[in-house]
């Protein structure tokens, strides 16, 4: 194990972060699945709210599988002992950084090259 960072914090935070996931995904299956299209019950505008939701509940379930599996990666470089070294760079990445988001696998600089991209 090299660095001189908590490793125990951020895998508590980590772990913890991912059953928040899972279970926010697990509440969000019903409003993701298709959208009622019987006039009868719903009316038009009320659809087109439904719609919407649905929308945005898809994006939000796309965003968290994303940070899951960003995690997920996190935790295999806990174990790895390369937690907290970025992925490009080897670079070690800033402990504030990492406590503002436990998962982030990049240093500030390949992040930034990254977006520029
Ligand atoms: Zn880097």
């Amino acid at each position: 194990m090299r660095g001189d960072i908590d490793i125990h914090f951020f895998e508590q935070r980590l772990n913890k972060r991912l059953e928040e996931i899972t279970a926010s995904l697990e509440a969000g299956k019903n409003s993701a699945s298709p959208v009622e299209l019987d006039q009868s019950r719903v009316g038009r505008v009320s659809r087109m709210d439904a719609m919407q939701q649905q929308a945005m509940a898809q994006a939000a379930a796309r965003l968290a599988g994303a940070e899951k599996a960003r995690i997920r990666k996190a935790l295999d470089r806990v174990q790895s002992g390369d937690y907290g070294y970025c992925m490009n760079c080897d670079e070690k990445i800033t402990e504030k950084r990492l406590r503002f988001d436990p998962s982030v696998l990049f240093c500030i600089d390949c992040a930034r090259a990254a977006e520029q991209t």
